[in-house]
């Protein structure tokens, strides 16, 4: 439920509507839009009656939230959220490029990839360092080691790092090596994973896990957001379907779809999305110009040598053919993405009318 409270309220009268809403048990969650002010109310409602709530004075009009996620709902929070990551800015005008290897797998490799992609304007390194392998005998990653190794790399380009955690212990080892946490796609639904990190400072990418529908992919998110962590990047890598040629199948629809009914940026992830590099830069192309914030993409200097993933990574070269494309068609999506951003704006105007 959101409850537009009128322009002229007065202090005590906005108390009065708190007071009603938090006896009930349930939660507020304050937003200003340019106008209003604007009351979320999370939890269980049964107690809370619409009728009652509008004969309030200084209460403008009571909207009934059909959908399950509130904080990570668009309704709730009508301005976009910017995830702000060092001089990265996700869910901003440009696209931010995330690049980097499947796993950190040595120090020259990270520190060579590091070079390389913060030269072609790469500003966030991935790097795998705790793997979710699908079998026990892959390599399982470097671990604390690894993250020592691309935390360095990354402080010597200047970049910042994006890392998996898998248990909620990771996120103490990797706490001071990175600058935002991954849930992978199988650890999606963890909950206690996800209300750990929600109770951390530092940005979360969010992937989709592999079979998840729209709504169970905001609740998860919604996890995180409850426990206090704002700062979401959500992630389309592909989902499982019948399709046999690609490792998974790249929804391109949920691009536009979370943009319609959520504030948070979402990135696209080309690599596990495909499992074949030569569909990276088409599928790169396609997500960005439906309105991605960005985009993850594995890169490994030699990819027929990578640890893990080698299949799915771009070597150098082909990473400046996926920014030569980019270029091609990058004045167009901004236009397009600036139309974007002037319609939710001028929605968050409308939004309390
Ligand atoms: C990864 O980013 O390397 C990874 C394991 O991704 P996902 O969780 O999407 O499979
Ligand atoms: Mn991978």
């Amino acid at each position: 439920m959101i409850i537009v409270l009128k322009d002229r309220i007065t202090d005590e009268e906005v108390k009065n509507v708190k007071n009603y809403i938090i006896k009930t048990g349930a939660r507020i969650h304050e937003s200003e839009g340019t106008e209003k002010k604007i009351l979320g109310i999370i939890g269980d409602k049964r107690d809370l009656d619409q009728m009652a709530l509008e004969a309030f004075p200084g209460v403008e009009k009571v909207i009934r939230i059909l959908e399950p996620y509130k904080l990570t709902s668009r309704k709730f929070h009508p301005k976009s959220t910017i995830v702000e990551v060092k001089d990265a800015r996700v869910g901003d005008l440009e696209p931010v490029l995330m690049a980097g290897p499947c796993s950190v797998e040595t120090e020259e490799q990270i520190t060579d990839i590091a070079r390389e992609m913060s030269g072609k304007g790469v500003k966030i390194l991935r790097g795998g360092v705790f793997k979710p392998r699908s079998s026990p005998y892959s390599f399982q990653g470097m671990g604390e080691t690894g993250a020592k190794w691309i935390s360095a790399a990354a402080k010597q380009y200047n970049m910042s790092v994006v890392s998996e955690v898998m248990e909620i212990s990771d996120i103490d080892v990797l706490y001071d090596y990175i600058d935002i946490f991954q849930i992978g796609a199988r650890n999606m639904q963890n909950f206690k994973l996800l209300k750990a990190i929600g109770k951390t400072n530092k940005p979360v990418f969010l992937k989709r896990g592999i079979s998840a529908t729209l709504n169970e992919f905001l609740m998860s998110a919604e996890y995180i957001l409850s426990e206090g962590n704002e700062q979401v990047i959500l992630c389309e890598r592909g989902i499982r379907t019948f399709v046999q040629y690609t490792r998974n199948t790249f929804d391109l629809n949920i691009v536009p779809m979370i943009k319609n009914v959520s504030h948070l940026p979402i990135v696209i992830d080309p690599s596990h999305a495909t499992g074949r590099t030569d569909l990276i830069i088409p599928i790169t192309l396609g997500g960005l110009a439906a309105g991605a914030d960005g985009v993850m993409v594995e890169v490994h200097p030699k990819p027929y040598e990578a640890f893990s993933d080698g299949n799915q990574s771009l070597n150098y070269a082909q990473m400046n053919d996926l920014l030569n494309a980019w270029g091609i068609i990058r004045e167009s999506v901004l236009k397009l993405r600036q139309q974007k951003f002037e319609e939710i704006e001028k929605n968050v105007s409308n939004y309390t009318r």
